[in-house]
């Protein structure tokens, strides 16, 4: 099991800008652990659109300098790839003057949050101020846009990593910006989606063919890190399958496991979220399926020896 220091920020490296390919720019956030997330710049002759923002109010000004650092050109699009505050908390800092697109779904949820400044789980970061700021632009399936003649593809390809999973898929470059279905070095968390509906969307990820992949979290990777992520679900799946049919609670199970090749992941508390979903799924529930977050999270900190989960944002 796991009790991963609790490290100052100072740790890990600062924001990096990665162009991996032409004129579309990474964010990378190492070392991808909770609240390090990426985000993406993708700029043509005229304009710039934009891929997910960063968790906290001194990061959304940090990403929104490194934009300008990129270009100066107008932003004409801000995509979210799902609803998770370290991906749209920033939103603020664009708006109104920025549309924002994101599943329908991800509106919702980022409508209902109330971000704070603190947070219970995570109680050494300062969040600061970043009023929730839903999408302005929405779908449920897929929708196009350009910048000039570049097509970018976002697919909803959830409930997965949660409800409301999009990726930006960019054919002409075979590149992708995956958001949080893919998770390079960190451990893959489906609390809030489904993990067999993220099966079926690797699947559906593999099928694209992308060469490049700029992960929701991690450095910047290729295919092979599909690998990992559907081992890692099957390791959670087989587990959590003998754990329910023992009757075992996803807490005391998580304990007894040997996490194996999944232990040098960061994050490896969410092995206990990944088995509440699990069950969820065992128990015949719809994938995405709300669950209690006020009863599971606590768990996980239990899981960690009681320390708060280790958030270097
Ligand atoms: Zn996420």
């Amino acid at each position: 099991m796991s009790s991963q220091p609790v490290t100052h920020a100072d740790a890990v490296p600062p924001p990096a800008i990665q162009e991996v390919s032409r004129g579309i720019h990474a964010y990378i956030q190492l070392d991808g652990s909770w609240f390090l997330n990426n985000a993406g710049c993708i700029t043509g002759d005229r304009d710039a659109k934009l891929i997910d923002t960063t968790g906290t109010e001194a990061r959304a000004h940090a990403w929104q300098a490194a934009v300008r650092s990129i270009t100066d050109l107008p932003v004409t699009a801000l995509i979210n790839t799902h609803h998770h505050a370290d991906h749209t908390n920033g939103n603020f800092a664009w708006a109104p003057n920025t549309p924002i697109i994101a599943h329908e779904k991800c509106r919702e949820e980022v409508r209902a949050s109330r971000p704070s400044r603190r947070s219970p789980v995570f109680p050494n970061t300062d969040f600061g101020n970043c009023p929730a700021t839903p999408a302005t632009i929405t779908f449920e399936d897929r929708m196009a846009v350009y910048v000039d003649d570049l097509r970018i593809e976002l697919i909803f390809m959830g409930p997965a990593h949660t409800t409301n999973d999009i990726v930006a898929w960019i054919p002409e470059r075979k590149l992708l910006f995956s958001g949080d279905l893919v998770f390079n070095g960190g451990t893959p968390f489906a609390l809030f989606g489904s993990i067999a509906g993220w099966f079926d969307a690797l699947d559906r990820l593999g099928a694209l063919g992308a060469e490049t992949i700029v992960p929701g979290h991690g450095a910047v990777c290729g295919p092979e890190v599909f690998d990992t992520i559907r081992g890692y679900l099957g390791f959670v799946r087989d587990h959590a399958r003998r754990g329910f049919e023992a009757g075992t609670p996803p807490l005391e199970l998580a304990q007894s496991l040997d996490l194996g090749p999944y232990a040098g992941l960061c994050d490896t508390e969410r092995i206990v979220g990944n088995l509440h979903r699990a069950y969820s799924e065992l128990r015949g529930e719809p994938r995405g399926a709300a669950l209690s977050l006020n009863t599971i999270f606590p768990e996980m900190v239990a899981y960690n020896g009681g320390q708060p989960l280790r958030c270097l944002a």
